[in-house]
């Protein structure tokens, strides 16, 4: 086999610039895939709403307050798959 022009060698020298890797590790849905859509629900929670009722009756929500008892699961707005375990 000839060696043709094709087979020289040249020597390219790269510089890796250091770069900053995003830290914040996304979370995927292990069972679809989905990394964008999720949704979380809040159980056994006490909301307080503190009203005050006006001359003509009607009532005007002056505070507003939430009271979070149970636990709060993470789900998957795809596929609607628990996964708080993935969330830190
Ligand atoms: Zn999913």
């Amino acid at each position: 086999m000839e060696k043709g022009v094709s087979q020289v060698k040249t020597h390219k020298i790269r510089i890796r610039k250091p770069f900053i890797l995003p830290r914040k590790e996304k979370i995927v849905c292990p069972f679809c895939g989905n990394s964008e859509e999720f949704y979380e629900i809040v159980e056994n929670a006490t909301f307080y709403i503190y009203y005050m009722q006006t001359e003509n009756g009607n009532l005007e929500p002056l505070e507003e307050e939430a009271e979070v008892l149970g636990p709060v699961r993470f789900f998957c707005g795809v596929c609607h798959s628990d996964i708080t375990h993935l969330k830190k």
